[in-house]
């Protein structure tokens, strides 16, 4: 799981222009608003990332006003109501997620520190809007074991990375907003996943009507190996179909080697799609090897990058963009995300 919540160091505090009662703080590779003298540069806090949803508690009622959410069918299902952190603009600045004190938590953080994960401690679960049922489907079991899930970091949380990887070469990909599909054949056994759930088939699931019209079993098959297939389920019904398509598309952001244990490098992944893969739409590539850190060396230029036009729709405005390092680090492709500020502050994420 994610990490929502999480105790940070206040890196910077500024004023806002015209702002009596509130002022900017940073983050690692986040800016946020808190309350004008709230913290000092070097104070710890506890940050919620954007997309967290906080349980009713006293504690968060100040968020009640702007953050009061009720969901029916939350993928999650364990929460119906809770305050929801999204991306907005206070007096012109931007603001994502929220920084408490450590004193709003009483004694209950006596035994953390800088770093910690508090995102079960504090019961804080990802805010992941209502779907369809003939998205959700009926599960199988669990995401299967052999794969590693779908997921990406954002970049705000990975600061180091500007450093550590200036000379790394990443392909950037299109960052599609619809609903992650995960299509495996494993000594011969052949399935379809959602993000969280192995799906058993059914008519209904557009996921499995998805797999069985692009005949993915079969091709799977065919390759002779053990492989996972990776991609975004875009379309009618999903999220709100901001790419606004008729009917469905799978598009293809990566290919997982059960044999290897690993995600097969750009170049692999491509000599396979070549093969095997040509008939699936595969996501947009934006570039195929850019020295990333060395053409975008702050934060900031690495958060305009993201926006853009996207690709596929027609005017209309890109999610962001994914980067997957050319080479392995370690035994697997390094990853991660940046999302455009401009679509989450129109999409409301
Ligand atoms: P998020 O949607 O913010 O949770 O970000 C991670 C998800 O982005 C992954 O789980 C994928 O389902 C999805 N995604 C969309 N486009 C891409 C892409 N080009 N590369 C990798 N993941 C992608
Ligand atoms: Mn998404």
């Amino acid at each position: 799981m994610r990490k929502l919540a999480t105790i940070r160091r206040i890196s910077s505090v500024e004023p806002i222009e015209g702002a009596d009662l509130i002022e900017a703080i940073r983050v690692d590779g986040w800016q946020c608003v808190a309350r004008k003298g709230e913290f000092k540069v070097a104070d710890l806090c506890v940050f919620f990332e954007v997309d967290s949803f906080l349980p009713i508690e006293e504690r968060y009622e100040f968020l009640r006003k702007s953050s009061y959410k009720k969901v029916d069918g939350n993928v999650n299902d364990t929460r119906s109501e809770g305050f929801r952190l999204k991306t907005v603009r206070l007096r012109k600045t931007l603001s994502q997620g929220l920084a408490m004190p450590l004193r709003a938590f009483g004694g209950l953080l006596g035994a953390y520190q800088l770093g910690d994960d508090l995102t079960e401690v504090l019961n804080i679960e990802k805010y992941e809007p209502a779907i369809h049922a003939s998205l959700s489907g009926i599960a199988k079991g669990a995401f299967p074991g052999f794969i590693k899930k779908t997921d990406e970091e954002r970049i705000q949380n990975l600061p180091q990375y500007f450093k550590l990887y200036k000379d790394m070469g990443f392909e950037v990909t299109e960052k599609l907003d619809g609903s992650s599909m995960t299509v495996y054949l494993n000594d011969g056994e052949f399935g379809v996943c959602s993000r969280n759930l192995d799906l058993l088939e059914d008519e209904s699931n557009t996921f499995w009507k998805m797999a069985r019209e692009l005949e993915l079993e079969r091709i799977l098959k065919s390759t002779g190996c053990n492989l996972a297939l990776q991609g975004e389920l875009v379309g009618e019904g999903i999220q709100k179909n901001p790419l606004k398509i008729k009917g469905h598309r799978f598009y293809l952001f990566n290919i997982w080697d059960m044999g290897q244990k690993r995600h097969l490098t750009t170049w692999e992944r491509k000599v396979m799609y070549q093969d095997y893969f040509a008939t699936l739409f595969h996501v947009p590539v934006i570039a195929e090897k850019e020295m990333v850190f060395e053409t975008l060396p702050t934060m900031k230029a690495m958060l305009e990058y993201a926006i853009g036009p996207s690709l596929i729709g027609k005017h209309v405005q890109r999610e962001g963009v994914v980067f997957k390092s050319t080479e392995m680090v370690g035994n697997e492709v390094l990853s991660f995300k940046a999302i455009s500020n401009n679509y989450l502050l129109k999409h409301g994420e």
